[in-house]
């Protein structure tokens, strides 16, 4: 499904924000106003697509109305709406309007500038009541923080805002009178993990579906070895129906390496898989000393399909606890395909289960060798009529290769739950030599 542009999908409208001022023209003061308009739309889910500044210049004014009016949907002005003679966006507004008959006053606004000055005791001028006029067909914005008020109108498909200079009128303002008339950004995000291969190589295999045009939106992160694709949906394509096929159409592209979505982890996924078989898995741990467990344990419930996990360490624990043969020690060393094997054997034995994952290795940064070197990590993985060895290497520092090959283990483990096909996948880090 193709919504169109999140961009626009997402925020419904496109808006431009334009300044008014000499002063500002001049670098006498800073364009906070437009700063202060932007971060609100970006607040609010709407993005602006368009900065402009002019002079107090009633053909500038009058010419930004109009490109402005005919490019976006939601315009907003600041400046040029005081008492003065260089106070010039009323006059502009009815010219880019097209109305022809000269401003007219707006009772309302006339009153409310009388009582400003009688709250104040103050007489008000004849300029003033300048303040009080606006084009027919616009509306005036009651100002309670300072004389001018604002005006609204519309140009085609373009609503306009037009709301005094000074800040502190200005904001609340753009609070009571702008703020809720903008469109209102549905959005629905999901995420769908993997682990086995890199970045670059999942989202080439997404390929268009990655196009920013798209809404969903999907785009990758990667972080701890996990690549995810994060979909996000804004609008009509925010529905649960649209977020599901997008979800699917990753995990299918992604298979066998999508393993979950959202919340879910590597020791999650297994954990599925095995409460569905009724099967439980044991750990023969070496190099990583227990984090494979960790990760398991981390997942509350893992007690109905996790039995344990034997750290053995050093040669004699493999050959006392997991029953090695001493002889396959020294003949291959204890980082070897055959020990791997053994020591998966001897934990799904030692604590029954029906699928065992063992893992040995060399992570560093001392230990390593010309023929064994460091980030060299055999895991096994025994299961009912299942049995098999993988090789990696490992990049990084010690943390990291200990980290990737705990959770290669959990991967491996749930691949050959899937099947011999979807074992058989190759994994970023897999060693053939
Ligand atoms: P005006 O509504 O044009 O009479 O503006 C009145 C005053 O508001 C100016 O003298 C400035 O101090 C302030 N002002 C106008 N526009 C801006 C702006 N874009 N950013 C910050 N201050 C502004
Ligand atoms: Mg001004």
């Amino acid at each position: 499904m193709d919504c169109g542009s999140i961009a626009q999908a997402q925020h419904g409208v496109s808006a431009a924000i334009l300044s008014v001022g000499d002063e500002l023209m001049l670098g006498q003061t800073q364009d906070t106003n437009a700063k202060w308009l932007a971060s609100q739309f970006t607040l609010r889910g709407v993005v602006v697509r368009e900065f402009r500044t002019v002079h107090d210049d009633l053909a500038d004014i009058e010419s930004m109305f109009r490109e402005l009016s005919a490019r976006h949907d939601i315009l907003v002005i600041t400046g040029g709406l005081g008492p003065t003679d260089d106070d010039l966006t009323r006059e502009a507004l009815r010219r880019a309007m097209d109305v022809v008959e000269p401003l007219e006053v707006d009772e309302q606004a006339l009153a409310d500038l009388d009582r400003w000055f009688k709250d104040r005791g103050r007489p008000m001028t004849a300029n003033n009541k300048l303040q009080a006029l606006r084009p027919k067909g616009a509306r005036c914005l009651k100002n309670s923080w300072g004389t001018a008020p604002g005006l609204h109108a519309s140009i085609g498909r373009a609503r306009i805002w037009c709301l005094p200079g000074p800040p502190r009128e200005m904001e609340p303002m753009f609070e009571t009178e702008v703020a809720p008339h903008l469109p209102r950004a549905v959005m629905a995000t999901a995420a769908v993990h993997s682990f086995g291969q890199g970045e670059s190589f999942l989202a080439e295999i997404l390929g268009a579906r990655m196009s920013r045009q798209r809404n969903p939106l999907i785009g990758t992160t990667a972080s701890g070895s996990i690549v995810s694709a994060r979909i996000r949906a804004v609008n009509e394509a925010a529905t649960d129906a649209a977020m599901e096929s997008a979800m699917q159409e990753v995990e299918q592209l992604w298979a066998p390496y999508a393993f979950g979505r959202d919340q879910e982890t590597l020791a999650g996924a297994l954990g599925k898989l095995l409460i569905l078989r009724g099967e439980r898995v044991s750990l023969a741990e070496s190099c990583t000393g227990g984090l494979t467990a960790s990760f398991i344990t981390t997942q509350s419930g893992s007690s109905a399909w996790f039995a344990g996990a034997a750290v053995t360490y050093a040669n004699g624990a493999k050959i006392d606890v997991l029953q090695v043969p001493n002889e396959l020690l020294v003949a291959h060393g204890a980082v070897s395909a055959p020990v791997a094997l053994a020591m998966a054997r001897g934990c799904a034995a030692l604590l029954k289960t029906q699928w065992s994952a063992s893992i040995t290795g060399i992570a560093g940064p001392s230990g390593g060798s010309e023929t064994k070197p460091v980030g060299e990590v055999f895991i096994g993985i025994c299961g009912p009529r299942f049995e098999a060895v993988k090789k990696f290497h490992f990049p990084g520092e010690r943390a990291a290769v200990r980290d990737r090959a705990a959770k290669t283990a959990l991967a491996l483990l749930r691949l050959a739950l899937l099947g011999e096909k979807e074992f058989a996948a190759p994994i970023i880090w897999e060693s053939h030599k």
